[in-house]
């Protein structure tokens, strides 16, 4: 299988709410703060409770794929979103929210 970088619309609400940070071998939950999340088939936040759907992370960024891979071979039930992608977003709809645009 290849790896392909697919555009879509998607509704950041439910990224934001369903998302892990992977930091090299283990995932940060946005939602409670919890971090040391073992990654390996991990199905929701032993924090808050929260059901992953997505998963990114820095490393990912400028398109590196090294992370992709493993995040993938430990979850492959997430999406693995991109990096820069949902810190574009996500910063722009903070700055819609704070502006109320
Ligand atoms: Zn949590």
């Amino acid at each position: 299988m290849e790896y392909l970088r697919v555009w879509k619309e998607i509704d950041i609400e439910e990224v934001k709410n369903h998302i892990i940070m992977v930091e090299d071998k283990y995932g940060h939950c946005p939602g409670c703060k919890q971090i040391g999340i073992e990654l390996k088939d991990v199905k929701k936040c032993p924090g808050c409770g929260r059901v992953f759907k997505y998963a990114t992370s820095k490393d990912a960024r400028g398109g590196k794929s090294d992370v992709v891979v493993r995040t993938r071979k430990k979850l492959p039930e997430l999406v693995f979103v991109d990096y820069d992608d949902y810190e574009r977003v996500t910063g722009k709809k903070k700055a819609e929210s704070l502006f109320n645009i």
